[in-house]
């Protein structure tokens, strides 16, 4: 190889020299791009579909994960097991903890024994379904980010900007919907994702499944019961789970079953959905 052509290789890969980074789900994914932008190749571990509570990566994703300057973990289930495994497997990773800073709250005991999320002491790990985590976990990715690459600072920064107020003008979308509602504020939902939402937005959710599974008969009773009491008005799915349990309650209620994930990629019309859902328009 003549000089001219390694000289022009190694200007090439040193212009384009992104970040490589890994998330493990989709809104991180989100958050990352609208931060990064062009400086950050993006690998995602948890696929559309599949749940991060039970999550294993695919030789694939290990190899990324071999090859990445960063990490962002969001404590979600699957990292307990796997995140020693990746930093194992290449130590030169910056892993950061994009859900510092977020208060956590109780997993919702709506059931008794509900235990699923328990490896943190019930700490419900859905923390990017309200706006106001999102604001902390942006100001997290835009730390590592300059910290990793601190050339691009102003890049980086101009972008969380652009994005705090995107996360703003979602509250204030969600709060004018929620305005409109006459109805009850209580809403069902097979797995409880949306504990952090309702808490900021003055709502309650009921959760179906039970130790992560689907309710028995006689704990579906009690829940029509329960839904009857509070005047549920829409039943939320995701999914990542089994429906069974929540069409049935539906029908007994005569309430509409709603699919929506708490992991869509588009974050910010996803929770100004599930705002219209319960304020019952369209
Ligand atoms: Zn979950």
């Amino acid at each position: 190889m003549n000089k001219l052509l390694i000289f022009l290789l190694l200007s090439t890969t040193y212009i384009f020299s992104n970040i490589n980074a890994v998330v493990s789900i989709v809104p991180e994914q989100t958050f990352l791009k609208a931060i990064g932008g062009e400086k950050v190749n993006i690998t995602l571990m948890v696929q559309a579909g599949d749940s991060p509570h039970t999550y294993e990566p695919k030789p694939s994703q290990m190899l990324s994960v071999s090859k990445a300057d960063l990490y962002l973990a969001i404590d979600v289930e699957f990292e307990q097991v796997w995140l020693p495994k990746f930093e194992n497997l290449n130590s030169k990773m910056v892993v950061a903890d994009v859900a510092k800073g977020v208060k956590k709250i109780a997993m919702s005991h709506e059931n008794e024994a509900h235990t699923v999320h328990d490896a943190h002491e019930g700490q419900d790990p859905h923390i990017w379904t309200s706006p106001a985590n999102v604001k902390t976990i942006a100001q997290n990715i835009y730390k590592v980010l300059v910290k990793v690459d601190k050339d691009n600072e102003d890049y980086y920064h101009h972008n969380l900007d652009a994005f705090l107020t995107q996360v703003e003008d979602t509250d204030i979308q969600i709060k004018e919907t929620l305005s409109t509602l006459k109805g009850s504020r209580t809403f069902m939902v097979f797995h409880p994702s949306w504990g952090y939402f309702a808490k900021a937005y003055g709502l309650r959710q009921i959760a179906v499944e039970v130790e992560g599974k689907s309710p028995k008969p006689r704990e579906l009773v009690q829940l029509i019961k329960e839904a009857k009491k509070e005047k549920v008005t829409a039943i939320f799915t995701q999914p990542e789970f089994s429906d069974a349990s929540a069409k049935i309650l539906a029908k007994e209620l005569h309430i509409p079953v709603i699919k929506v994930s708490p992991l869509a990629p588009n974050w910010s019309q996803n929770l100004i959905n599930i705002a219209k859902a319960i304020a019952g328009q369209k």
